[in-house]
């Protein structure tokens, strides 16, 4: 049972190492994700509007043919006109004329509105270019710094980690299991008694309990943060 004591304190002393590792770090990886969230963001939101562009331009093109194509065709029917020899015949065509002529119209009223959209889609995306390579500029200032940092620890933490796995493999499933579960919860979750208190929340323990927690016969947690308490002797073991 001892064994199994001492192998979680040593596996929390090793996390507390690692921890500290951590905190160099600093606030930099919470920017970094932020950046890149916004990122992200940005750069979807331009390419719908590129998309958005594209196809205005690609409905236009269309509609520039049809225009075209009818504008060749009134011509024609005009032409016609000055032939026909029944009126049902000069009425159909002229209503053929009107039709197509109303038509072109049409499709020159929808060109400007998607003049007007292309103008206004083309706007918002030169405003977003800057936006996003400032944040590009940002996000690699930012991942340099935490290389940086990273750079000075790499050995250090290289070293903690194998002894953690070392570690790690002879603990029991169960106490591992407990032990993550705390450090999920509580960020420390073995600690020793200070003071007569838990050193992880300063809740006082009994001396009736630290007498039981000194027998090192099993695992005793705090009644009050949970967190696993060892002993003295655990502690300097
Ligand atoms: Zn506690």
């Amino acid at each position: 049972m001892k064994n199994r004591l001492k192998l979680l304190w040593e596996l929390q002393q090793i996390d507390t190492e690692l921890d500290k590792l951590d905190e160099l770090r600093g606030d930099l990886p919470r920017e970094i994700a932020i950046i890149e969230n916004k990122l992200n963001e940005l750069k979807e939101k331009i390419q719908n509007l590129r998309k958005e562009k594209e196809e205005s331009i690609r409905k236009r093109e269309e509609n520039d043919e049809k225009i075209v194509e009818s504008r060749a065709n009134v011509k024609k029917y005009k032409a016609q006109l000055l032939q026909v020899k029944t009126n049902r015949e000069y009425d159909a065509l002229t209503k053929e004329i009107d039709y197509t002529q109303e038509l072109v119209d049409k499709l020159e009223q929808e060109n400007n509105t998607l003049a007007d959209l292309n103008k206004k889609l083309t706007q918002e995306i030169e405003e977003i270019e800057p936006e996003i390579k400032n944040f590009e500029q940002e996000l690699k200032e930012r991942s340099k710094d935490l290389a940086e940092i990273d750079k000075k620890t790499e050995k250090e933490r290289m070293v903690l980690v194998q002894k953690r796995e070392e570690i790690k493999a002879k603990i029991t499933r169960a106490d591992l299991s407990l032990y993550n579960r705390i450090r999920a919860a509580k960020g420390k979750a073995v600690v020793p008694i200070r003071r007569n208190a838990c050193d992880g929340c300063y809740a006082a323990i009994s001396s009736q309990k630290q007498l039981e927690i000194r027998r090192n016969d099993r695992i005793y947690t705090c009644e009050s943060c949970g967190r696993i308490l060892i002993s003295a002797e655990i502690e300097s073991s």
